[in-house]
């Protein structure tokens, strides 16, 4: 569990598990290069402070220090608490009358066609599920055909594009589509910006409005960093989210951002996205994103 470490942090790390006793001084030290390798690594500072307190508040307490290994006890609580912070990973919500509605929120380029597409031969392959895909994205040319490229290709369903159907008028019959056909789930793609703005966000709530999502999923990207977490933040709040799927985690970022994003909005990390193939996207484990933040 502690190869990740880098070898500064888990210099300092090791030096403070081989020691017998420890002065609350020690801890501190120790502390403030987990501050320096988690800043490092992205985090957002709020979330730094947040976890160091934490941390040190459980490692300074009388039965760590007094105990016979105080040095192994306090890595552990910084591994501990990194872990708990992070959460569980949970899977796909489909708990909700057939077909379940997910719907798929993000910037632009994000990797949300991408990730759609995966989720659907996830549900399919791992959970036996008949799942539809839609693309509601009228704006950015050419991202209607990438969702049905995707789908055809591995033989997921798609809703047929009919040319110039507005956003809530293709989750409407996507969903229509999905009854009718006996689909499990309806996964609907919406349109990204480069940017926040209020028309990508009341376009988003209209269409929620319209299907009742039961998950809404927002897909972020691991490489941008503290850019992400005001994205999720924005979206948590305008919209509305239940996970986060984060794509990009075998770029070199060091994912600092699951953590911030996590504790910022509340939401579960749903699932990584670990390459541009539509197979590679796995659950999400806080074991593995953990020893990456570290270092
Ligand atoms: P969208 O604009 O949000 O729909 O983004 P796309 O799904 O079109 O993805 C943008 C680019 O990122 C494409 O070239 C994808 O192949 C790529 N991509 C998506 N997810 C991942 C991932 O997890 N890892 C890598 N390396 N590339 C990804």
């Amino acid at each position: 569990m502690f190869e990740g470490l880098s070898d500064r942090l888990g210099g300092v790390l090791d030096k403070l598990r081989k020691r017998g006793a420890l002065k609350e001084s020690d801890v501190k030290e120790a502390m403030r290069e987990v501050r320096v390798a988690l800043l490092e690594a992205d985090v957002a500072l709020p979330v730094v402070k947040t976890f160091i307190t934490n941390a040190t508040e459980r490692a300074v307490g009388s039965d760590v220090l007094r105990s016979v290994t105080p040095g192994q006890m306090v890595v552990k609580i910084v591994h501990d608490e990194l872990k708990n912070m992070l959460g569980e990973g949970e899977d796909i919500n489909l708990a909700a009358a057939a077909p379940v509605p997910i719907l798929m929120v993000g910037l632009q380029g994000s990797g949300k066609t991408t990730s759609s597409a995966k989720i659907a031969l996830h549900l399919t392959k791992k959970r036996n599920k008949k799942v539809l895909l839609a693309s509601l994205d009228i704006y950015r040319p050419a991202a209607q055909q990438q969702l049905k490229v995707l789908a055809d290709d591995n033989g997921l369903g798609i809703l047929p594009i009919v040319m110039g159907e507005k956003p809530v008028s293709i989750a409407k019959r996507a969903m229509d589509m999905g009854r009718k056909e006996g689909y499990d789930a309806v996964i609907l793609d919406t349109a990204g910006r480069l940017h926040i703005d209020m028309e990508l966000m009341s376009e988003v709530a209209q269409i929620r409005d319209a299907v009742n999502p039961a998950e809404t999923l927002l897909v972020t990207d691991a490489m941008t960093g503290q850019d992400s977490v005001n994205v999720a933040k924005e979206f948590a709040e305008k919209v509305g989210i239940t996970g986060i799927v984060l794509t990009r985690i075998d770029g070199d970022a060091r994912g600092g951002a699951a953590l911030s994003m996590r504790q910022i909005t509340g939401c579960p990390i749903k699932m990584l996205g670990t390459g541009e193939k539509i197979d590679e996207m796995e659950a999400f484990h806080p074991d593995r994103i953990a020893s990456r933040i570290l270092g």
